[in-house]
């Protein structure tokens, strides 16, 4: 195996971050520029020409699927299979480290990883054995606090008692859940993080082993590492091992779970000679593609800057499809795949993202419609979701009371106090007289065969469910969907959730009421909800595209970071949608959103396509957004507007609808700029609106709240 073989296909700045005989390096640089293909070859090359061991390194990548890839490039380069490296996620290390040294870290040999509905499950014990009430106190916001702190590497004890009385509790429930876990053996995911540091900090002769094996430590997508990770890294590095970090502020888009961009810039500060090396060819995409994906991201303005060319053509224009709604978008991307794959290109070089979950309901009935193998990437089909499951088997129940499978899921969710003995009695029951868990339930609450309190709340249940079913007959089919979400207390119960999961599991619970209103029955004389439930159990048969069965790809926007397609597709860009409605007010949230459009515009290599619809009804309701600003700051001279003969022809196109730049053109200021006004005092601009003298601009006032504000009369001065 000679040395060119390594050095072929790299150019200039990648030979010599690849062969940079420094310490310390930073390869800083924009998407699809190489960084991943350094790191790879960079390897190579420390085994092959520094003659560096296997042993001594230690690769860090985002995913598994990442890791697996990286092996294998390097494997492929060397012509050898390697032992002995270690190749894998911070989560996937950490749980090695804690598994060879178990007894140092404190945990049982056996220890148990608890995943995140696990762990919510154990908060809400603790929380019970508190007597907490779970209306005031969501277990599921506890359980994001508990993990935030984690992440940030904070133990309750690191915490000064007294003060805050909401910290004060999520602390004693931190407090009680530590020890629950350590009684349990069981450890959560921030844990295994944060379990690893601590085993190296508290045992040097651990730590020194570690620092003395792994003398080269690479990490990729470094802009996404969390406190914790970083401190674990510099603890491992020590002042020995050499570093190697490839990331690109512009695509770190996970700051709402912890991710620290700012620690590129600790990285020179804390890795003294650090070499650091800019890569700006892009290899991946065509010239257009880039030219969108440069225009969207120059317009934050927390970036470290840097730019991004390719000398592999313009290429096609990249296609903006304004549908008519969600159905003729997802018909739209189903009938270009068709051709697609027509044209003789495998269905896996194609991928559709999107920003919410909740959009695949729609796309993915169009693949099926169209017979198009699909794989969800990274997540679950809708109908498999925790809530919607939850949701149809309240449904379920209220057609069928003797649902036995659908009563065990939501007897007690969300909770009502129907506690592990009371249901083991009902199963007893049922065991006993052959019935139904329903029958027997009825039974032990009319023979009175229940403590008070239990018996209340079974009773609360049957009687729920009775007065749905009861009214199955008179309302259509979204009502019923929607009285049992609400009823229930399911819909309430996501929404007390903190964070973008609670927030993702409330917009499929609308979605599915969505689903239900435009249901179209087989048969319209029969009732509705049970061809509807018919309906579902087929959707979410096995019809998801076999492992190894050429498929089309579908996946989020986050899960979409380093990879790459030829053929990608954005769905859904629309504003409140992309960017997320929840991320309006808030500018540094706006940014990441932005960021997120950046990593999607940059997955595709020759043909991407951003689809939009005029109205669409999501998470239940109906809804008409105008495109993206993240479209509108696309150059037009690459954008091709597609109009089908079938569409329903639209008053404007996005290019005159109105216009909401992120930047005041000519005004002076700018998107999160300070300003003070002289009436509200300081505020933040949120955004412009409109042009010339009629201008407006939105601004967040410390004390005033939100305002629009005539931007000629409004006199604020930067500040
Ligand atoms: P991201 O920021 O999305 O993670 P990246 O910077 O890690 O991107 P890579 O995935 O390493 O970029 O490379 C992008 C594509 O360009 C890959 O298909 C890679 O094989 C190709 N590529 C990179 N450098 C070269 C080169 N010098 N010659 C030919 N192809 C290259
Ligand atoms: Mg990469």
């Amino acid at each position: 195996m000679d040395v060119t073989s390594i050095l072929k296909n790299l150019n200039a700045a990648q030979e010599e971050a690849v062969t940079s005989d420094k310490k310390h390096l930073l390869v800083l640089a924009g998407a699809g520029s190489g960084k991943t293909r350094v790191l790879v070859h960079r390897i190579a090359w420390k085994i092959q020409v520094d003659n560096v061991s296997p042993y001594s390194i230690l690769a860090v990548t985002f995913t598994n699927k990442a890791s697996r890839e990286m092996r294998e490039r390097i494997d492929e380069l060397l012509g050898m299979s390697l032992r002995g490296m270690w190749v894998g996620t911070f989560h996937g290390l950490a749980h090695r480290l804690l598994k060879a040294h178990w007894r140092d870290a404190k945990l049982p040999e056996n220890f148990q990883i608890l995943d995140s509905d696990d762990q919510l499950r154990l908060v809400k014990r603790v929380m019970r054995s508190m007597d907490l009430d779970e209306q005031r106190w969501p277990p599921k916001q506890a359980q994001w606090w508990i993990n935030g702190q984690k992440d940030e590497g904070l133990r309750s004890t690191h915490f000064q008692e007294g003060g805050d009385p909401f910290i004060a509790t999520m602390l004693r429930i931190y407090r009680g859940y530590e020890e629950t876990c350590d009684r349990l053996g069981v450890i959560d995911f921030a844990e295994l993080l944060l379990r690893a540091l601590e085993l190296w900090k508290h045992n040097p002769q651990v730590l020194e082993h570690y620092q003395q094996r792994f003398q080269h430590i690479l990490v990729d997508e470094f802009q996404d590492t969390n406190a914790v990770q970083y401190a674990w890294l510099r603890l491992l590095a020590g002042k020995v091992s050499a570093m190697t970090a490839v990331g690109d502020d512009d695509q770190s888009i996970y700051g709402w779970r912890g991710a620290k961009v700012e620690n590129i810039l600790s990285y020179e500060r804390d890795f003294v000679g650090t070499h650091t090396v800019k890569l700006e060819q892009n290899y991946r995409s065509t010239s257009n593609i880039l030219l969108a994906a440069n225009a969207v991201i120059a317009k934050n303005s927390e970036r470290l800057g840097k730019s991004l060319w390719t000398d592999s053509g313009d290429g096609e224009p990249i296609a903006l499809y304004a549908a008519f709604n969600e159905y003729d978008e997802s018909r739209y991307i189903a009938d270009r795949l068709q051709s697609w794959v027509s044209d003789g290109n495998r269905r896996e070089d194609a991928a559709i993202l999107y920003r919410s979950n909740a959009q695949s309901r729609v796309l993915e009935a169009a693949l099926l419609q169209a017979e198009i193998p699909y794989r969800i990437y990274g997540g679950q089909r809708f109908y498999e979701r925790l809530e919607i499951k939850n949701a149809l088997s309240y449904l379920r129940l209220m057609l069928n009371c003797h649902d036995d499978v659908a009563f065990e899921r939501v007897v007690n969710v969300p909770p009502r106090g129907i506690g592990d003995r009371t249901l083991e009695l009902v199963r007893e029951l049922s065991r006993a007289n052959t019935s139904s868990l329903w029958t027997a339930a009825c039974v032990l609450v009319d023979e009175k065969r229940l403590a008070a309190r239990a018996s209340n709340a079974i009773a609360g249940f049957l009687q729920l469910i009775n007065e749905m079913s009861g009214q199955l007959d008179e309302l259509p089919l979204f009502e019923q969907a929607e009285n049992a979400i609400q009823y229930s207390g399911l819909i309430e119960m996501h929404r007390r959730e903190k964070g973008e999961r609670g927030q993702a599991r409330v917009e499929n619970l609308e979605e599915l009421i969505g689903a239900c209103r435009n249901f179209e029955p087989e048969d319209k004389d029969l009732p509705t909800l049970p061809q509807f439930l018919d309906q579902v159990a087929l959707d979410s048969g096995d019809r998801q595209a076999d492992e190894d069965q050429d498929a089309v790809q579908l996946m989020t926007l986050h899960s979409a970071k380093g990879l790459e397609f030829p053929l990608v597709f954005i769905a859904g860009v629309e504003e409140n949608l992309f960017p997320h409605k929840m991320s309006l007010d808030e500018p540094g949230r706006l940014e990441e959103e932005r960021r997120l459009a950046y990593v999607g515009i940059t997955r595709a290599m020759q043909k991407l396509y951003l689809t939009f619809a005029e109205s669409r009804s999501i998470y239940g309701s109906e809804s008409f957004n105008s495109v993206s600003r993240f479209v509108r700051d696309i150059p037009k001279e690459v954008i091709e507007e597609v109009r089908l003969q079938n569409t329903i022809a639209r008053p404007t196109s996005y290019a005159a609808s109105a216009i909401r730049s992120d930047q005041g053109d000519d005004t002076g200021f700018q998107l999160g700029q300070q300003v003070n006004h002289t009436v509200y005092g300081e505020g933040v601009i949120l955004n412009f609106e409109g042009n010339g003298p009629r201008a407006r601009v939105h601004v967040r006032f410390e004390q005033a709240g939100t305002k629009i504000l005539i931007l000629a009369s409004a006199n604020l001065a930067a500040i």
